[in-house]
């Protein structure tokens, strides 16, 4: 196994409009922090893995007390961890990560984040109450000048947001330096919740596969809304602005590594 899941425990504010979290389907909504850190740590003594990846149920830096809570714990089990947010950070979260890099760094390991951006001038649309795209290039700026190498999740790709978008959001990330950006599919449930501003004429051009959900704690099964021909082709557009394209986020810990000379 390379890496773990771990939850941030808390429901997420942003209310993005694709969100697969806020409904429970995932996990129960609501855990205390040493509840996560005593089930992985119990979990850590059995299980051998590279690789902690924080808020896959939430974003941990919608409240950042939360997020350094859970990261300053996570220190000790001595693995690489990875976090993904939208969220903007200041400079006492800024000084706050910086600590959390040095410590994991002197045993070897790499601290490394994601910032998501499925849109752009959607963002107003489709993340009413989100931090706005460049407000999230602002936070991987700041990432990166503190040196946690910061890629963008360009996940879900949205049906009902055009390639040229995407190719702002490449372009923005590409003038920030981003390392790489991940590409992902788009998940909707039976009730079409997360699919709600994509109309079915559109969604409908879309292939998908029904997959059971590995990170839910629950048997659930969604769609996975995935055009392969888009992938492709925003991908090449990654490449052609001198960028790397990634299909996972387990992929884009797999290159980091090896640049950091880690590759287990
Ligand atoms: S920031 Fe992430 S977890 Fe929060 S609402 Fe948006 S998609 Fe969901």
């Amino acid at each position: 196994m390379d890496r773990v899941l771990v939850p941030v425990g808390e429901p997420c504010p942003f209310a993005c409009t694709y969100c697969y979290t806020r409904g429970g389907e995932i996990r129960s909504a609501r855990i205390g922090v040493k509840d996560i850190i005593h089930q992985l740590v119990t979990f850590a003594q059995e299980n051998n893995f590279q690789t902690i990846q924080l808020g896959y149920d939430g974003d941990p830096f919608a409240r950042p007390e939360r997020g350094l809570a859970l990261l300053r714990e996570l220190v000790a089990l001595g693995k690489d961890i990875n976090f993904s947010t939208k969220a903007s950070l200041h400079d006492n979260e800024l000084h706050a990560l910086k600590e959390i890099k040095a410590a994991l760094s002197s045993h070897g390991s790499i601290l490394s984040a994601i910032v998501s951006l499925s849109c752009w001038e959607s963002a107003d649309f489709l993340e009413p109450n989100t931090p706005t795209p460049v407000e999230r290039i602002a936070t991987l700026t700041k990432l990166m000048s503190i040196e946690i190498p910061t890629f963008i999740a360009v996940r879900p790709i949205l049906p009902n947001v055009s390639d040229e978008e995407y190719e702002r959001v490449v372009s923005e990330g590409a003038l920030a330096r981003c390392p790489g950006f991940i590409l992902g599919p788009l998940y909707v449930d039976d009730e079409g919740k997360f699919a709600r501003l994509i109309s079915d004429q559109i969604l409908e051009q879309v292939p998908y596969t029904q997959n059971k959900i590995p990170w839910s704690a629950y048997p659930v099964s969604w769609k996975r809304y995935e055009d392969v021909d888009r992938l492709i082709r925003i991908g090449k557009m990654v490449e052609h602005k001198g960028c790397r394209g990634f299909e996972s986020s387990a992929t884009a810990m797999t290159f980091l590594r090896s640049k950091n000379g880690n590759a287990s």
